[in-house]
């Protein structure tokens, strides 16, 4: 079969840095994953990507280092086991993430993440957007995430026992962060998916190629945008849930004791360690994972399974958690170690950060994003570090850092600019 290179994006494979080699994404709705997909992602992994998966701040899981020649056997054993990668990159409606799954209420959230992915994805009429499209469903505001999408669900007290939910839009993050504004309170639950896709037709129709929605909102004004979306006759449509039997995968753990969370550095995981997880899930969880917004695996124990021995299980796999420098919550991207945007290598950053921390620095929310597009999300940290532009030095063109401390702001700003690593190392060292 021919590969189309126009579409490959849609298919959710981006072009590497290295010359030849190529990223699949896999798109998980809310981070999870079976144990029986895990073991496959394992396979490919250990066969076609160095051995490494790399988790992502939306919960999905890259692959790096594919050749042209293993794109279409590898997106054939991904399909095969459900895992079909359609609008996991390009313009489209990505992976729909959630950060509430241990939540109280959570089976409704990831139902509704389940119902937005299968109408959305590989839906042709929502493929042409003029760039990507990010949902997220959560159960509270707390971590700020609602802010960063394109539309954000928050759960809202039921009325009349209807399910509702209060509707965030045209959030961002990149060079110019614009944090969502509130569009409406408390809509029905039935009422989500035509409003997104009024949205998304509104979207679509006054957007230039390349700008995401909240270039549109900035164009024509909070008011009018709600008035367009709002008043259209589409969006006052409902359609009715009919509960299905799989709608909801992951229970929240009937005790703080049954979470159980592999962290996992800079969001490097070994297919091995991958596949050792989905064991430990098949054994006492219930057969599913999740990837969470910080990069790491969470586990549910299922009742009945005894949460001391999940964890002697985990730890046996390789995930103690003993060491609090391991511990530290630290997303990074892939920055110049393979994506083509980058200018640092994140990973190699964000151990130097982790080493240079104080041991109350570890207590921290850090994120290093290894360009101005800022998937590690480092304006949500507590701590974000952005590397901002390449300057020449005796030794060659090197990066440039910019800090940014997040305080009571929806987003941090940043509070030193253009620093070399060594001076970015000091001020780390002087942070706790
Ligand atoms: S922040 Fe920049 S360097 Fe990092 S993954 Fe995104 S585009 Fe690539």
């Amino acid at each position: 079969m021919q590969i189309d290179r126009q579409n490959l994006r849609l298919e959710g494979i981006y072009p590497q840095r290295q010359k030849d080699h190529f990223m699949q994404r896999i798109k998980l709705p809310a981070g999870i994953i079976s144990a029986e997909q895990a073991l496959t992602v394992a396979e490919v992994a250990g066969r076609v990507a160095r051995g490494m998966v790399h988790l992502t701040t939306r919960g999905s899981i890259e692959l790096h280092w594919l050749t042209e020649d293993d794109l279409i056997p590898v997106a054939a054993q991904l399909a095969r086991v459900g895992l079909v990668n359609r609008g996991a990159c390009g313009g489209a409606v990505r992976g729909v993430v959630c950060g509430s799954l241990g939540a109280a209420g959570a089976p409704r959230l990831e139902s509704l993440v389940r119902k937005i992915h299968r109408y959305f994805s590989g839906n042709p009429r929502f493929e042409k957007l003029p760039k990507k499209f990010k949902i997220a469903v959560e159960a509270d505001t707390a971590t700020g995430r609602h802010l960063i999408q394109d539309l954000g669900f928050v759960a809202a007290p039921d009325a009349d026992g209807v399910s509702r939910f209060d509707v965030w839009a045209a959030g961002g993050l990149g060079r110019e962060p614009s944090p969502g504004f509130l569009l409406a309170r408390a809509l029905p639950e039935d009422s989500l998916i035509p409003l997104v896709e009024t949205v998304l037709r509104v979207y679509e129709a006054n957007t230039p190629p390349g700008k995401r929605l909240k270039h549109l909102v900035r164009e024509i004004g909070v008011e009018e945008f709600r008035r367009r979306v709002l008043e259209d006759p589409a969006t006052a449509e409902l359609l009715p849930t009919v509960p299905s039997l799989t709608g909801a995968l992951v229970r929240p753990p009937e005790q703080p004791a049954g979470r159980l969370e592999a962290h996992v550095f800079s969001g490097e995981l070994p297919a091995d360690s991958l596949a050792a997880l989905a064991d430990v899930a098949t054994r006492f969880c219930g057969g599913v994972l999740m990837i969470t917004g910080d990069q790491n695996v969470v586990l549910h124990v299922a009742p009945g399974s005894d949460p001391d021995e999940a964890r002697q299980a985990l730890a046996a796999a390789g995930f103690a958690g003993s060491d609090p420098r391991e511990r530290v919550v630290i997303r990074v991207c892939p920055g110049t170690h393979e994506c083509m945007m980058g200018l640092a290598p994140t990973r190699e950053v964000a151990r130097a950060i982790t080493d240079a921390m104080s041991e109350a620095g570890t207590s921290l929310n850090w994120a290093i994003s290894g360009c101005h597009n800022s998937c590690a999300q480092p304006q949500l940290a507590e701590v974000g570090i952005i590397a901002s532009r390449l300057a020449n030095d005796p030794a060659g063109r090197t990066p440039r850092f910019d800090l940014y401390r997040k305080g009571d702001r929806p987003f941090g700003i940043p509070v030193q600019q253009g620093l070399t690593l060594n001076e970015l190392l000091e001020e780390i060292r002087r942070i706790g």
